[in-house]
């Protein structure tokens, strides 16, 4: 687990935290609509095989909607809990979950 800011990457080429669902708040997210599937009839972000954002460049690992990102993802800070987590490899969806930022990738 990342102990201070500084153990912390650049968000830049990092992306690991866009390997959640994103689920979609159609009052205020405007995200184009080839990339958005419905689960359940809830709106998300699409995602590839091993849970990418399919708006995550596989490349560059940078968002290729940056200004038409969800607000989800806006609010996501570096340094936040989850984003520790992620970076250690010890997140659980419950977590995601019980902090409402995401939940659990569908198979
Ligand atoms: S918020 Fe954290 S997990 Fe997400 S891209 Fe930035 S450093 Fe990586
Ligand atoms: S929309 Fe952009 S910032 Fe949000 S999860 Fe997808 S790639 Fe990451």
């Amino acid at each position: 687990m990342p102990k201070t800011i500084d153990d912390i990457p650049p968000c830049a080429g990092c992306g690991k935290c866009c390997h959640l669902l994103v689920e979609l708040d159609d009052r205020v997210d405007d995200v184009p609509e080839e990339l958005v599937v419905e689960h359940s009839g809830v709106r998300c972000m699409d995602q590839h095989g091993d849970g990418a954002c399919v708006a995550l460049d596989p490349g560059t690992r940078m968002c290729t909607i940056y200004e038409r990102r969800p607000q989800v993802c806006r609010d996501f800070n570096r340094g936040e809990a989850l984003c520790r987590r992620i970076l250690s490899g010890n997140r659980t969806p419950l977590t995601d979950f019980e902090l409402g930022i995401a939940q659990p990738a569908l198979p």
